[in-house]
């Protein structure tokens, strides 16, 4: 079962031979939080499981969040209460498997006269409720404040026609470390996971043939397989045999220094009916994020000037002493919401539901959802496809053991720079190119000042481990600094 061996995984040929072998039980398609929780579940019950991720996990939106845990406050008000109840009580037991990677996260959520959207008294009955869903053991218990108050808790809020706040709980994830980690405890179970490794096509005859790539390499494998999941989130409905239908909507987060806007709780700030956050994260201030309708490739997701505008155009209202301006901005990300679409079409009905659907015998479509409702999204999966395909399995286990945590090396905020840490990565991390370790791996890409002067070190340490020529070093540095923010 698997490869529970000291294998680094850079090395990647007896991962390759496991897949090529004997027929899987379980094929995963995807390496963002739904595929690797995917995994996670399927390797704790004791299934023959392979995932293949395209590009690098966490490429996609799972790289791309808010990285919030959440119940979805916002929800309630549309009366969602059985969709806030389900993501609050995962929020809760996630905060107990990932310790590392789920803290409270106290947030202000002020009211304006100038904005009827939002009243305070909703607000004070909606916070206790949130509290109520998470079974009364939420993640710290909420307050109401007048506006001296609330002035007192966030030092430059706006003051003008400021009617009071309430203040509630959520957590505070690491999005690309949550998926790293599931997949490092996947693995621990016997689970194989390989990055750059494309599916192409599948036939079913008894088993699924299924046809990927190995785009590292260079090479065609066929790999058999009794189950697949297709976990590609804004990729969904482009694959073959896929019934997914999405509608992608983009939204952007900006990273400013924490002194330029010194917030201790995260605070809400509001446009008309959206809203939009100022978080708190170490040194730096994360602010976003938009929702915008997107048509484009999903890889080619961009933030662009009108995004940054829009962002800091609402922080300055909230915070006009501050005067944010793109010189400001340190760094960007652009992620993609995988929302299952409405067939009605209009954006307002679109849901933050998933949804798990077999278009055919043993092909799973796995969509939507978010990142706080991914273990629940794998259990409910893995119940399926193992009923549906007559799979001998253990039960779930995943609420009751926690994930494989190193914090030296996967915490809320990046490590501090060390070759250790690079070899880490690319030895028990599967990082194979220079962005894998600054972007996902790392996160010194959206944190440090001067990521490029790291980014040389890293690649220095990166070739002895994988062995680049000096040609390829530099194209790993060249690759690296073209990326877009
Ligand atoms: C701006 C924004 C903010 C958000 N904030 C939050 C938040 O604060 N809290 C929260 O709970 N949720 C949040 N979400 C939602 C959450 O991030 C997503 O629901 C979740 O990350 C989707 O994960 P996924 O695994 O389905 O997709 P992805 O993470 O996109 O993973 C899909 C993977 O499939 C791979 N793939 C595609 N095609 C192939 C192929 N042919 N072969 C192999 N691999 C392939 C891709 O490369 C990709 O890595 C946010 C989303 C956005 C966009």
């Amino acid at each position: 079962m698997g490869l529970m061996t000291e294998t680094l995984t850079s090395d990647r040929r007896p991962g390759l031979r496991f897949l090529e072998s004997e027929p899987l039980d379980v094929l995963v398609i995807g390496g963002g939080i739904v595929g690797s929780s995917v995994a996670r579940d399927a390797a704790m019950r004791g299934l023959r499981i392979g995932l293949i991720e395209q590009r690098d996990f966490a490429f996609g939106t799972s790289g791309r969040s808010s990285r919030l845990l959440h119940g979805g406050i916002r929800y309630l008000a549309q009366g969602r209460i059985g969709l806030v109840r389900e993501a609050s009580v995962e929020k809760t037991l996630l905060h107990r498997i990932a310790l590392h990677l789920a803290a409270p996260l106290p947030f202000v959520f002020p009211t304006y006269r100038h904005n009827r959207a939002w009243k305070l008294w909703q607000l004070m009955i909606g916070v206790k409720l949130y509290d109520l869903l998470c079974g009364g053991r939420n993640l710290g218990a909420s307050s109401w404040h007048d506006a001296e108050d609330t002035q007192r808790l966030v030092p430059g809020l706006a003051a003008d026609g400021l009617k009071g706040a309430v203040r509630y709980f959520d957590g505070f994830t690491n999005d690309a470390r949550l998926v790293l980690d599931s997949l490092r405890s996947a693995a621990a179970h016997g689970a194989v996971v390989l990055n750059r490794v494309r599916f192409v096509n599948a036939r079913r005859d008894q088993l699924w043939q299924c046809t990927v790539e190995d785009t590292h390499a260079g090479r065609t494998l066929e790999i058999q397989a009794r189950t697949v999941v297709n976990a590609t989130g804004p990729w969904a409905h482009g694959l073959p045999h896929s019934a997914v239908k999405l509608r992608l909507t983009k939204g952007i987060h900006l990273v400013v220094e924490h002194a330029r806007l010194p917030v201790t709780d995260t605070v809400v700030m509001t446009e008309g009916t959206r809203i939009l956050f100022a978080i708190p994260w170490g040194a730096r201030t994360i602010l976003g994020t938009t929702d915008t309708d997107y048509n484009g490739p999903p890889e080619n997701v961009r933030t662009d000037a009108a995004d940054i505008a829009y962002v800091l155009a609402i922080a300055n209202q909230h915070f006009p002493a501050a005067h944010l301006a793109e010189a400001d901005v340190i760094s960007t990300w652009a992620g993609l919401r995988p929302l299952i679409a409405d067939p009605k079409g209009r954006p307002s009905d679109i849901s933050r539901n998933h949804e798990i659907k077999s278009p055919e015998p043993d092909w799973w479509d796995v969509a939507g959802g978010k990142l706080t409702t991914c273990r629940l999204m794998a259990e409910q999966t893995l119940d399926k496809l193992t009923r549906a395909a007559n799979l001998r399995a253990l039960p779930c286990s995943t609420a009751d053991e926690p994930l494989l945590a190193d914090p030296g090396f996967s915490a809320l905020v990046p490590p501090p720079f060390s070759a250790e840490a690079v070899r880490h990565y690319c030895e028990q991390e599967w990082a194979l190119h220079l962005d894998d370790v600054m972007i996902r791996r790392a996160g010194w890409h959206y944190y440090e000042r001067d990521p490029a002067a790291l980014a040389a070190l890293a690649a220095e340490i990166m070739a002895g481990c994988l062995g680049w020529s000096p040609e390829e070093k530099q194209r790993e540095l060249a690759a690296y600094l073209a990326h877009p923010s």
